[in-house]
């Protein structure tokens, strides 16, 4: 290929004026700044789609003659000068974080997860845990928070997902170019590629590191995939989730010990570390084995060292969900850590079970994390609580209440998830700096300055948008299974763009319930085919690789959604990432979640919409319970645990239906002569009043700093750790 390209061409002088563009590419910044994003798709609109939106990507293999255009186009010149300015003005403001304690507190503070969802060009995500991690070092950048994420570059990404014509799931997995992503290489002083060594078992595993910029937030990627590994070693870092208990191990060992010695090569001033999930535990199990090695300390005095300045979150009540390996495989892998700790293997083993005395239990990276963080927590107040009864045995003789695991609610960040149009209408009628006080009640009680018809038709274009995009998604589909063209010019006749919209999208986990809505198929055919009243159902979700339960959910809703009575009203999206998320919650009128109470830690799915007046319909659990406040949306079912009977699954059904039918599409279609659903409207904007001030990631990110990062600190700077 002739000419200079992309980038390099960047530094060209007569492109000279461009150059921030490159800065800009490399700062996921840009990811919940709308006018940065509208920027880069001006670059080149196909292409900008094609790599699932990258600017990095995008900007590689932009031809020269292209951005000498651009060099010349007085437009995007200026607009790119704004958007620059913009970043240049977050990266320096004043923050919240700096106000108030930026002189005080010098050192950092540690996160480390298995996943981050920052956006959809950059896959190395798989679900809630995720999003979480990403809004979490969003909204911590947001903040000025001194915090630097630990991650691992997946190079091949958390599965994707093609549906076939029976239903069945198809799995595939991207290979990323680390050159496409907005990441630089970790170099050592001497400037070269840093490469860190790590026991592993008999072996050394080899790792390097990537360095990406979320806001002033940096993000540390491992990365395994290097010449100097044996091959099972190189597959380590590729994908996320893999099902071998072995190799999900040898994972785990790279993220937290790994991680804890990156950071300590790069002598960054760490002192308090966040496991966010137990998969990262291992981290602190090597400061321990640290503290003992090389400081003399005894295992129980550098246990609670380490203790003193480790904050644990867990994220799931379902016990498959918390991490456990055979204890043989623990000595196997980590048997140099046992030795430098001196201990036999049954002591170094109790540290991983609930029960040390027994030898039967098997090591679990649960139990590992809360004896090593003193700050620990589920993420409702009701998981919190499953969290104290479930756990109460690693404290032999505490009751339940005084179970030391607290709670702090998740919340989402406003700016990812919000649509810019959404964002506009904000501006018009909130107080100047809502986004800064997001999370103080007041600032939304000027939602009720919204008119009615400006908030409803900014509703009813986001709805339509949606649709578009499903259908778009429906076609690409239809044409890749080489539907006949008649098959593909139907689609437009499939769903309405006027119709109430249901979502429902999260991981077919059986627990989730997704096909609970089509368990009396005639009546839910009686609520979406109505002559007046027409309810259309999207879903979307993946299920995990070898997971036959949840791969049956979706070939039986996508039997349904091919079923002549269901065809035009029931939609299965394919492949759930945060592009379709967002479609999703800014267009739905509905927001579904059905799961098996108490099994949803929190979700923040059913968050998203209420940025957008979509209302929730949902059993009380996980964060639901909190936000409800019968007016805001509809509950299913009782304020009970789940029995797990299927005489509960049925009387979950029937409210669900009772409810759609009594209340949701009543309210929905109940149209003024203006067309305005003045009560529906009510209620949305009561959803958009009360929901996102309480359960927006400033609030959560502002509680865990000031329950368990702050009172850590200090604690560390005690110690003079
Ligand atoms: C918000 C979000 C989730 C979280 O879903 P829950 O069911 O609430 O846990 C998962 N995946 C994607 C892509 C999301 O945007």
């Amino acid at each position: 290929m002739a000419g200079p390209r992309g980038a390099n061409a960047l530094k060209n002088t007569r492109t000279g004026d461009l150059a921030p563009l490159a800065e800009l590419a490399n700062n996921l910044w840009w990811s919940w700044n709308a006018d940065a994003a509208a920027l880069f798709a001006l670059l080149d609109p196909r292409r900008w789609r094609e790599t699932e939106h990258n600017p990095v990507a995008v900007l590689r293999t932009l031809p020269a003659r292209r951005l000498r255009q651009l060099a010349t186009d007085r437009g995007f010149r200026k607009q790119l000068r704004l958007v620059h300015q913009q970043f240049r003005s977050y990266m320096r403001r004043p923050t919240w974080y700096g106000g108030k304690y930026g002189r005080s507190v010098r050192s950092k503070i540690a996160y480390l997860c298995m996943e981050y969802a920052l956006h959809e060009s950059l896959p190395i995500y798989a679900g809630g845990l995720g999003v979480l991690a990403g809004d979490h070092v969003k909204a911590a950048s947001d903040l000025g928070l001194p915090l630097v994420g630990v991650g691992i570059f997946w190079r091949n990404g958390y599965v994707r997902q093609h549906v076939g014509r029976k239903g069945t799931q198809h799995d595939w997995f991207v290979d990323l170019c680390a050159r496409d992503m907005p990441m630089r290489e970790v170099t050592n002083r001497a400037g070269r590629s840093l490469r860190l060594r790590i026991p592993l078992g008999r072996s050394t595993l080899v790792t390097r590191a990537w360095r990406l910029d979320v806001g002033r937030v940096p993000l540390f990627l491992l990365d395994t995939d290097i010449p100097e590994n044996a091959s099972q070693h190189r597959r380590l870092s590729h994908r996320l989730y893999c099902n071998d208990r072995e190799e999900r191990l040898c994972q785990e060992i790279l993220l937290g010990i790994g991680g804890l010695r990156l950071l300590q090569a790069l002598r960054i001033p760490v002192a308090v570390y966040h496991l966010n999930e137990g998969h990262a535990a291992f981290a602190s199990l090597d400061r321990v084995t640290q503290l003992v090695a090389l400081e003399k300390h005894s295992l129980r005095q550098a246990v609670r060292i380490v203790a003193s300045t480790g904050v644990f979150t867990t994220h799931t009540p379902v016990p498959a969900g918390n991490e456990a390996f055979d204890p043989a495989l623990i000595e196997k892998y980590l048997h140099a850590h046992r030795r430098k700790l001196k201990t036999d293997s049954r002591t170094f083993l109790a540290l991983g079970r609930v029960d040390p005395d027994s030898e039967s239990e098997p090591y679990s990276m649960t139990p590992l994390a809360l004896r090593l963080s003193n700050y620990r927590n589920g993420v409702s107040a009701l998981h919190g609580a499953v969290a104290r009864k479930m756990w109460q045995n690693v404290w032999p003789g505490r009751t339940i209440d005084r179970t030391p695991i607290g709670s702090i609610t998740n919340g989402i960040h406003l700016r990812t998830w919000m649509h810019p149009k959404m964002g506009d209408l904000l501006d018009a009628y909130l107080p100047a700096d809502w986004d800064e006080k997001q999370d103080q009640a007041r600032t939304w009680a000027a939602v009720k300055k919204i008119p009615d018809a400006a908030l409803w038709e900014l509703h009813q274009q986001l709805r339509q948008d949606l649709i578009d995009f499903v259908r778009d998604r429906m076609r690409a589909q239809l044409r890749r299974m080489r539907a006949p063209a008649k098959q593909i010019r139907q689609v437009d006749s499939i769903l309405d763009h006027g119709a109430l919209t249901i979502g429902f999208a999260r991981r077919f986990a059986p627990y989730k319930r997704a096909a609970l809505i089509f368990t009396d198929p005639n009546r839910l055919a009686r609520i979406l085919n109505h002559s007046t009243r027409p309810v259309q159902i999207l879903f979307a979700g993946k299920a995990h690789p070898g997971d036959s339960g949840g791969g049956d959910i979706i070939a039986r809703i996508e039997r349904f959604a091919r079923s002549p009575r269901f065809r035009r009203r029931v939609v299965l999206i394919e492949d759930y990432t945060m592009e379709v998320a967002r479609y999703l919650v800014s267009g739905v009128d509905l927001w579904l979640n059905t799961p098996r109470r108490p099994q949803e830690a929190s979700g923040t799915s059913g968050m998203k919409p209420t940025l957008h007046g979509g209302l929730n319909l949902s059993i009380l659990d996980g964060w639901w319970p909190e936000a409800f406040d019968g007016r805001n949306g509809w509950t299913i079912g009782p304020a009970r645990d789940h029995r797990g009977t299927q005489a509960d699954d049925r009387r979950d059904a029937a409210g669900l239906y009772r409810t759609l039918e009594r209340d949701v599409v009543p309210l929905f279609y109940d149209r003024t002569r203006s067309g305005l659903p003045r009560k529906w409207i009510a209620r949305m904007k009561h959803s958009l009043a009360t929901i996102p001030s309480a359960f927006n990631a400033d609030r959560m990110v502002k509680e865990y700093f000031r329950k368990y990062y702050l009172p850590a600190l200090r604690t560390a700077r005690r110690l003079g750790l």
